[in-house]
């Protein structure tokens, strides 16, 4: 058995203030108010917290995971990665390691025949090549394909065809999917980074919405009778501020924080400017403080806000947004846009363990999976806090690292 003992306790929900929290094979056993006892671990000064979900990644390797974990994100959820047998090893992986993040994955994305996300597929060399749909009739069986697979939820790609240079999936198909999957028992995601696509998301009966309007206020995405608090948006404003400015990468490296769980090599080429393969949109109107405000907009009116970064680094390589460091910075976005840093951390708790049902995680009490994070400082006052990562545990085993 292992006690943390002295630090502050952020439950998920609430602050409990000083409390001991043991944990036995996996699983916490206790959480005991107060300051009197000594433990294994000695968090004075610190706060403890479950240990992070990002809800909005995308896999590229092995090797992000465990940039997650030194992060103290110990589940991400993929919103897209490929070919199937890729994500199948990574949930392997995930099914036995302590030294990675665990996760969660839609697997392939739903979109048109020749359109996103398939162009950016290529087919690999045993002949198989990303599905795409081109009428409702085809959603039935992209869903069916996808739970055989062992995807945890389904992600559709929805854009205005105005927009893109590629096909792209009628409103009539993106209900089909929804219709479908929710047939099956799963959530849909939608990709809906733009007034147009938001408001087709919401109308096709979406679950979760991800990004954020970068176009215009959400005035333009919904109607006014629009009810906020029925809808689950993941902004991704690390990604939005890569959108919109290429300046976007000068915030991780202002704090050194954000640099210390990175290769050398990949902080060396943040440095040198690489910012990975993600342009700056030059579509018209585009502006970060579209995203912020739609954001503010979003939770004064009730909506529930995830955190999450899209972050879809290539392992060893510099991107605007990188898996572990960025979620953050996602943290420190969602607090200046308006929310207060107690429900950025249930943004990134509680919250996307409630919405995407993982009843084991994203809470700190007795029966819960031990996944935790241990920062120096109060995140509650200085949302900036959670990158003085001073310990990691997954499944109750503590990452061995130097903090
Ligand atoms: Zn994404």
């Amino acid at each position: 058995m292992t006690t943390i003992a002295g630090a502050r306790v952020f439950d998920g929900n609430d602050v409990l203030g000083v409390a001991s929290v043991s944990v036995e094979d996996g699983v916490i056993t206790a959480v005991r108010p107060g300051a009197q006892e000594t433990g294994d671990v000695d968090g004075r000064g610190m706060t403890l917290l479950p240990g992070l979900i990002d809800a909005h990644v995308h896999l590229r390797g092995a090797g992000n995971l465990g940039q997650d974990l030194r992060h103290g994100v110990t589940t991400v959820l993929d919103m897209f990665s490929a070919p199937p047998q890729f994500t199948a090893v990574l949930r392997g992986r995930a099914a036995t390691r302590t030294d990675e993040a665990d996760l969660r994955s839609c697997g392939l994305m739903a979109g048109a025949v020749d359109g996103w996300p398939a162009v950016i597929v290529p087919p690999d060399p045993s002949g198989w090549h990303m599905p795409g749909l081109s009428a409702p009739e085809d959603a039935e069986q992209f869903v069916t394909e996808r739970v055989r697979e062992g995807s945890d939820y389904i992600k559709v790609f929805v854009e205005n065809p105005a927009d893109v240079d590629r096909p792209v999936l009628s409103p009539e198909t993106v209900t089909a999917v929804c219709a479908a999957a929710r047939a099956h028992g799963l959530l849909t995601v939608a990709h809906a980074p733009t007034c147009w696509a938001f408001r087709a998301a919401i109308e096709a009966g979406v679950d979760v919405l991800t990004h954020v309007p970068l176009d215009g206020p959400l005035d333009d995405a919904i109607d006014d009778d629009t009810d906020l608090t029925g809808l689950v948006v993941c902004p991704t404003l690390a990604m939005m501020r890569a959108r919109a400015d290429a300046r976007s990468t000068d915030d991780l490296l202002a704090d050194p924080r954000l640099l210390a769980g990175l290769d050398r090599e990949v902080a060396d080429a943040l440095r040198a400017g690489d910012r990975g393969h993600v342009p700056v949109s030059d579509r018209p109107g585009t502006s970060y403080a579209h995203a912020a405000d739609n954001v503010a907009r979003l939770a004064e009116g009730g909506a529930a806000i995830l955190a999450g970064t899209d972050a879809n680094d290539v392992p060893g390589h510099a991107a605007a947004v990188l898996h572990g460091a960025s979620m953050h910075l996602e943290l420190e976005l969602l607090v200046r846009a308006g929310l207060s840093p107690r429900a950025v951390l249930r943004s990134a708790t509680s919250l996307p363990a409630g919405v995407f049902g993982l009843a084991d995680r994203g809470r700190i009490a007795p029966g819960q999976r031990a996944d935790l994070l241990l920062v120096a400082g109060d995140p509650l006052t200085d949302i900036t806090a959670t990158r003085d990562v001073r310990g990691v545990w997954r499944s109750g085993v503590r990452l061995s690292t130097t903090f």
